[in-house]
């Protein structure tokens, strides 16, 4: 039997074209479905170019494909269990509902993976927002559809809560307590159904609630990093996922607290590219196929800058004096304010030079 498969990708964005690529040079195949003609995915892969929810594309995919995976959350769900064979979407459409609602994911961190999260509680209207102790301050995020930080509001005291209230009329929210953190790190797992493997503790610093930058390994203690990936592997093993998760984590005075978690690669770990002996995008191809899984090495100190939309011009001018700086542009022909064009990735030779690194390199 050929070990060339015919891998369908759901969403022809930055993270499809990247896990495309990982497929393409094992010798797969890959067909992406996107509704826009020119995506990421398109400069790589065939493409159907079609709606998400486009029941007949999506059946088409699945037909024409091996094996299914997406490369964000917000799939539609009951679109995608109407076409799939079975063991054909190796993720599973649990974990994508799970994922598409936040109130789900902090029951199943909490309650199943007994992972500790922020103190949260379900909010279905403002009258669940009586009442609340304004000593603490909390963030009020709607239960779907919330990506870098749209559908979400933080509230300080009353005078927050007409604007919060809105919100909470428009759409079923977590109201989460704020978390005074010190850091915010991610660590990326990836499963094949029954191992996991774990890459190294990535720190994370958002711009206007976007990643901007992301340093690896952490700044953090050999233990609590340890600890970071023990919870990641934790998660990984209760959902015995396939293929790649990121499990984003505030670091507290009092230790670590998990945020969220995205079941696809992440923004985060697009570093592991060249600083890695595999990649976020390998890993994930090796575990929807339920290929056996590498130990993932950090071969050098990284840092990944993000260039948005209107850091075009300085990131091409950081190249042109950096020229052993890795860029990637993902293709993207409009380069909208704020819009994820493409990464740098600077690899250290000497560990302590990322600190440095850390604080100078910024477009
Ligand atoms: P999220 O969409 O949940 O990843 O939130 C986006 C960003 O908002 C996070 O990266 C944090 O910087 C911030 N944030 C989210 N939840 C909290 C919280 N409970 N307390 C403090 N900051 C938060």
């Amino acid at each position: 039997m050929s070990s060339t498969k015919t891998i369908g990708i759901i969403g022809g964005g930055q993270l499809g074209q990247m896990m495309a690529i990982s497929a393409i040079y094992m010798g797969h195949r890959v067909i992406a479905l996107d509704p826009a003609e020119d995506c990421p995915a398109s400069c790589v892969a065939e493409l159907i170019a079609a709606p998400y929810d486009d029941v007949a594309a999506l059946r088409q995919l699945a037909e024409r494909c091996d094996i299914l995976t997406y490369e964000f959350e917000n799939v539609d769900a009951d679109a995608l269990d109407a076409v799939v064979r079975e063991k054909q979407l190796p993720q599973g459409t649990a974990l994508l509902r799970m994922s598409q609602n936040r109130i789900f994911e902090k029951n199943f961190l909490s309650k199943e993976a007994k992972v500790p999260v922020a103190p949260y509680r379900a909010v279905t209207s403002s009258s669940d927002l009586k009442n609340l102790d304004w000593s603490k301050k909390y963030v009020l995020k709607t239960a779907t559809g919330g990506y870098d930080g749209h559908g979400q509001k933080i509230l300080g005291g009353q005078a927050d809560l007409e604007e919060a209230s809105l919100l909470a009329d428009s759409a079923d929210c977590v109201l989460e307590e704020f978390v005074n953190f010190d850091l915010e790190i991610s660590v990326i797992v990836s499963g094949n159904g029954q191992d996991v493997t774990v890459f190294p503790v990535q720190e994370n610093i958002h711009r206007n609630n976007i990643l901007s930058k992301t340093i690896v390994p952490a700044r953090i203690s050999d233990e609590l990093a340890q600890k970071a990936q023990a919870m990641a592997k934790r998660i990984a093993c209760k959902l015995q996922l396939s293929g790649t998760l990121c499990v984003e984590m505030f670091v507290t005075d009092d230790g670590l607290m998990i945020n969220e978690i995205a079941p696809r690669p992440h923004n985060s770990g697009h570093y592991s590219i060249e600083a890695c002996g595999f990649s976020q995008f390998d890993t994930h191809i090796l575990g929807i196929l339920g290929k056996p899984l590498p130990a993932v090495k950090l071969h050098a100190p990284a840092v990944m800058l993000n260039i948005l939309g209107q850091h075009l011009a300085k990131a091409q001018a950081y190249i042109t004096a950096n020229p052993s700086a890795h860029l990637h542009l993902y293709g993207k022909l409009e380069a909208k304010h704020n819009r994820k064009m493409g990464h740098v990735t600077v690899l250290c030779d000497m560990p302590d030079e990322i600190e440095e690194m850390g604080k100078g390199l910024d477009f």
